[in-house]
C-alpha cells in the first residue's frame, strides 16, 4: 500500500499597520505616493537620525495580541536584525526578537471537522523594507522607500495547519479580527497583508516534523493554495524518490505554478541580532492593557447577534453581512437612512457581491455611497422605477456612486404607469401577435408571458409590470 503523507503548515503573516505615519518616524504611510517622496534622514537610514518610537503602532499591536487571546509582555524591547540588501537602507531592520510584543495566542477556524485552535507562537512589531523595481529600466533596479518604516506586525503561528483550506480559514480569520479593529485594511494585492508558508510533510502517524521549507511572493488566497498543493507534491516526490527535502526558501511562481530555490533558509543567529540600543525598552501596564480592552470595537460574533436582533434579519444575512467590517459599515450606514434593514442585506447580498465577484474585488474597494444606495431602496420601493430599471441603476451607483433620483429623472427611467400609453402598446401587441392570443386564449398561459415580454421591450423597460398583466387579461377576456 502506498504511504500516507501528511501536510505540516505554520505561517508567518505580515500586516502594515493603519497609522498614519511610519514607525520610527513622522513621514505618510500612504500607499502609492510618487516613489521617495515619503521619506526623511530616519527612513533612509542616514547616519546620526535617531528613530522615535510610534505610540499607536504599540497599541494596534496590543489590540490585535489581545483579541487573538495572547500575552502582552509587559516589558518588551526592540532588536536590531542585521542584513545587507539594497531595500534597507540602515542594513539593519528594527524588529523583535527576545521579548516580542505578544505570545501565546490562539484563533479559533471552522473546518470540516468542526472548529480547530490554531496556536500564535508570537507576534513582534518592526519596520517594513523599501521596494526594488526590477523592470523599469534595463539592466537596472530602482529602489522606493516609501514603504521603508511603514509600522508592521509579524503574527508567527504554530505549525497546526494540515491543509490550504485550514490555512486560507486561518487567514480569513486574521484579516477579520484586524480588519473589525481597524488596525489594517489588510489587501493582499496590495501587500498590507503578507503570508509566508512554512511546509513540511510527513508520513501519516509520525510525531517528528520533516523538513520544512519557507514560500514567500504569496499574494492571493488562490496563490497561497496553488503553492501549498504544489510544495506538497514536490516533497513527497522527493522523499518517494529516496531524496531529503532541502531546508530553504523557496519563491513561488502562480503564472508557472512552480517554486524555485531562492536561498538557503537563514536562522535567527545568520542576523547576528542585538539589542536596539537607540530606543528604551515599552513597559505596558495594567492599566494600560485594560484601556485597550475597554477600547476593543464591537467584534464580529457580537455584531451578529445584535443585527439579528436590532434589524430582525435572518441568521444567514447576518452572517454574510459581518463577514467583513466595510460589508457592515455599509449596511448599518445605509440601513440608518432608509430604515429598511432587510432591501439592504438583499442588495448588498445579491447584486453587490455579484458585481464585487465579475469585477474580482474585495468589500474594502467598495466606493459607493450609502446614501445612494438607499435613496434606489426608496425609489424602487415606491414604485417610481421597476425593479429591472433598479438594477441597471444600481450598476450606475456600484461603479460611479451615481445620484440615483437626477439620473433617473435625467434618463427618463421613471415607471410607466399612464393608463393611456399603456393600453395603446398593449393593444398594438395583442393585433401584431394572433398566434399568441389563439394559444393563450387555447390555455396556454406561457403566451401570455411573451406577450408582456413584446410591450416590456416597446415601453423600453419602464413599464410598470404589473399594470401590463392586467391590462392584458383585461383586453384578452
Ligand atoms: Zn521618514
Amino acid at each position: 500500500m502506498a504511504k500516507q503523507y501528511e501536510t505540516v503548515i505554520g505561517l508567518e503573516v505580515h500586516i502594515e499597520l493603519a497609522t498614519k505615519t511610519k514607525i520610527f518616524c513622522g513621514c505618510s504611510t500612504e500607499f502609492g505616493g510618487a516613489p521617495n517622496t515619503h521619506t526623511c534622514p530616519v527612513c533612509t537610514g542616514m547616519p546620526g537620525s535617531l528613530p522615535v518610537l510610534n505610540k499607536q503602532v504599540v497599541e494596534y499591536a496590543m489590540a490585535i495580541g489581545l483579541a487573538t487571546n495572547c500575552k502582552i509582555t509587559q516589558v518588551c524591547k526592540f532588536d536590531r536584525k542585521n542584513y545587507f540588501y539594497p531595500d534597507n537602507p540602515q542594513n539593519y531592520q528594527i524588529s523583535q526578537l527576545y521579548l516580542p510584543i505578544a505570545r501565546d495566542g490562539y484563533v479559533e477556524i471552522e473546518t470540516g471537522r468542526g472548529t480547530k485552535k490554531v496556536r500564535i507562537h508570537e507576534m513582534h512589531m518592526e519596520e517594513d523594507a523599501g521596494k526594488l523595481i526590477h523592470d523599469e529600466w534595463d539592466d537596472t533596479s530602482l529602489v522606493d522607500y516609501n514603504r521603508s518604516g511603514v509600522p508592521l506586525v509579524e503574527i508567527v503561528s504554530e505549525p497546526d495547519m494540515r491543509s490550504a483550506d485550514e490555512v486560507i480559514a486561518y487567514l480569513e480569520k486574521l484579516r477579520m479580527i484586524v480588519q473589525y479593529l481597524g488596525a489594517s485594511d489588510c489587501k493582499l494585492q496590495e501587500g498590507s497583508m503578507r503570508a509566508d508558508v512554512n511546509l513540511s510533510v510527513r508520513e501519516v502517524g509520525t510525531e517528528t516534523f520533516g523538513t520544512r521549507t519557507e514560500m514567500k511572493n504569496l499574494n492571493s488566497f488562490k496563490a497561497i493554495s496553488h503553492a501549498i498543493e504544489g510544495e506538497r507534491e514536490r516533497q513527497i516526490e522527493l522523499l518517494e524518490a529516496g531524496k531529503e527535502v532541502v531546508q530553504e526558501t523557496r519563491r513561488w511562481d502562480d503564472n508557472k505554478e512552480h517554486s524555485y530555490a531562492m536561498r538557503s533558509k537563514e536562522d535567527a543567529q545568520d542576523y547576528r541580532y542585538f539589542p536596539e540600543p537607540d530606543l528604551v525598552p515599552i513597559v505596558i501596564s495594567d492599566e494600560w492593557i485594560a484601556r485597550i480592552k475597554a477600547q476593543q470595537p464591537e467584534l464580529r460574533s457580537e455584531k451578529l447577534e445584535r443585527y439579528k436582533k436590532e434589524f430582525d434579519i435572518p441568521q444567514y444575512d447576518a452572517e454574510i453581512i459581518t463577514e467583513s467590517k466595510r460589508m457592515a459599515d455599509i449596511f448599518e450606514a445605509t440601513t440608518a437612512i432608509c430604515g429598511k434593514p432587510k432591501k439592504v442585506a438583499n442588495w448588498l447580498m445579491g447584486e453587490t457581491f455579484r458585481l464585487m465577484k465579475e469585477q474580482d474585488m474585495e468589500p474594502q474597494d467598495l466606493k459607493f455611497s450609502p446614501e445612494n444606495l438607499a435613496k434606489l431602496i426608496d425609489l424602487a420601493d415606491a414604485g417610481t422605477i421597476n425593479s429591472s430599471v433598479a438594477k441597471d441603476v444600481f450598476e450606475k451607483i456600484f461603479f460611479e456612486d451615481v445620484d440615483p433620483e437626477k439620473y433617473v429623472e435625467e434618463n427618463g427611467l421613471k415607471m410607466v404607469n399612464d393608463e393611456g400609453a399603456l393600453r395603446e402598446t398593449v393593444e398594438r401587441v395583442i393585433a401584431e401577435n394572433p398566434q399568441a392570443v389563439a394559444d393563450f386564449k387555447g390555455g396556454k398561459e406561457k403566451a401570455l408571458g411573451a406577450m408582456m415580454g413584446q410591450t416590456m421591450r416597446a415601453m423600453k423597460g419602464k413599464a410598470n409590470p404589473g399594470k401590463v398583466q392586467e391590462l392584458l387579461r383585461e383586453l384578452l377576456s
